[in-house]
Order: structure tokens, then C-alpha cells, then sequence
């Protein structure tokens, strides 16, 4: 059983790395251009260390106790993002933990986020969480209040505001999801042509298992795939 999840793995991982090489080329980048995220929630940490020892080197959990739970056992070898829905109570939990915390989904969150890393003597990357399909149950900045929320969490100390990150509405037909896409590569454009001191728009992190190619068609950078990785989970 063991020996089968990892070599669907390896089987699944190689058809992703050639999708990611190809959505990038047809998007005028290349693979190294794009970063494939592994969200990791409910996968075991000896195939977490298998995929890490194939290649993967940005991993993303999101929740807070299993990552804790986990922690100790992974790989140091790659990058650690929190991906997932963030309470206040936690951050403390996590800052200093990982590089980055991609779910920033409100002004609050950012300045206890930036207020703990100044504790700690360190700077927090941060992507902001835009609720582009402007759902009721997802968190994350409606469009029109991103302007005002980059201008104050810019001057906020302890966080280093690299990018842009969403969750699409859950659609039927893979093509419902590229509007949204598209409407948050502009987003993602915008600001980063303003040049606002101290934020630096890398990074846009859209695209999950169903999606990722057309997310890397339309421009995103950061692909989080779980479920096309590892197989599928017994809860979300
Ligand atoms: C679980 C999760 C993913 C990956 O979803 P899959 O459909 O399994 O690829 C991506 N992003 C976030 C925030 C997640 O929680």
C-alpha cells in the first residue's frame, strides 16, 4: 500500500512537472519560472520527505495543529508556506515557522503577523488573499478594498508584502475558473507597476489540482496541487 502511494506519486508528479512546462511556455515562460507547491494537508510526512526527495521544494500546510504535528518530521530541504485559513489565536503558532504565509485576509491579521515577527526579530513574507469570486464563506480582500489595504500594510514592520494569492469559486467546468484568473493577473499587474515602497509583488499564487495550468496560462507563479499529487484526501 505504502509502495503504491509513493509510486503514484512519482507517476503523478512527472505528468504535472511536463503540464507546469508547457502552460508555462504557452504563458512566453519557462518551468523554472513557475513554483509547483505541494499542499500537504492530510498527507503523511514519510510521502511529504519522498516528494520533497524528488524534487519538491515548497511545501504548503493549512492548518495549524497538523503542521505543528508534523513539523519535526519533514524534510528541511524545502520551503515551508502557510496556505490555510489563519485565526489570530494561532499566529502565534506559526510566525517564524515558515517563509511565508500566502492566506493574509485581513489588515488585523497582518499587523499581529508583523507585531510577533518584530518579537522575534524577523521579517514575515506575506501574500495577501483576495476573495475574487466575492463569496460569503471565503475569506480574503474584496477587490476594491486591496488599494487602501497594500498602502497600510506596506508600512507595517515585521511583514514583507510579496504577492497576491486566491481561491477561486469552485466551478464546474475548469474554463469558469479564467476570468477569475484573468481579473486577478490584472490585480497582480497593477500594483506591482505602482512600485509602492516596501512591497515587492513576486508572487501570484493561484491554481489548485483542477486548475493549475489554466491559472499558469493566465499568469500565475505559485501553484498549490494536493489532491493531482498525492491522491485523493478524506476531508478538505
Ligand atoms: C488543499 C488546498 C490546495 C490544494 O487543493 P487540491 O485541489 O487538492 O490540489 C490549494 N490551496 C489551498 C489553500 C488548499 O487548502
Amino acid at each position: 500500500m505504502t509502495e503504491k502511494l509513493y509510486t503514484d506519486f512519482d507517476i503523478n508528479y512527472r505528468r504535472i512537472e511536463e503540464n507546469i512546462k508547457l502552460a508555462a511556455e504557452k504563458s512566453g515562460r519557462c518551468r523554472e519560472d513557475i513554483i509547483l507547491l505541494a499542499a500537504t494537508k492530510t498527507v503523511s510526512p514519510e510521502l511529504i520527505n519522498h516528494a520533497i526527495d524528488s524534487g519538491i521544494n515548497y511545501i504548503g500546510e493549512n492548518r495549524v495543529q497538523e503542521f505543528l504535528s508534523k513539523e519535526a518530521l519533514l524534510s528541511t530541504k524545502a520551503h515551508r508556506h502557510f496556505i490555510g485559513h489563519l485565526q489570530s489565536n494561532k499566529v502565534k503558532d506559526i510566525v517564524g515557522r515558515v517563509e511565508m504565509i500566502e492566506s493574509v485576509h485581513s489588515l488585523k491579521l497582518a499587523s499581529l503577523i508583523g507585531k510577533l515577527s518584530q518579537e522575534k526579530g524577523i521579517t514575515t513574507d506575506i501574500l495577501l488573499e483576495v476573495n475574487i469570486g466575492r463569496e460569503a464563506n471565503k475569506s480574503g480582500f474584496l477587490t476594491e478594498e486591496l488599494d487602501e489595504a497594500i498602502e497600510k500594510i506596506s508600512k507595517i514592520q515585521g511583514i514583507s508584502l510579496r504577492g497576491l494569492m486566491t481561491i477561486p469559486p469552485v466551478c464546474e467546468r475548469t474554463s469558469d475558473a479564467i476570468p477569475f484568473f484573468e481579473e486577478m493577473y490584472k490585480l497582480f499587474i497593477d500594483n506591482r507597476d505602482k512600485k509602492i515602497d516596501n512591497v515587492s509583488m513576486e508572487y501570484l499564487s493561484m491554481g489548485m489540482s483542477s486548475d493549475y495550468a489554466e491559472a499558469i496560462e493566465c499568469g500565475s507563479n505559485i501553484v498549490r496541487v494536493g489532491t493531482s499529487l498525492f491522491g485523493k484526501r478524506n476531508y478538505n
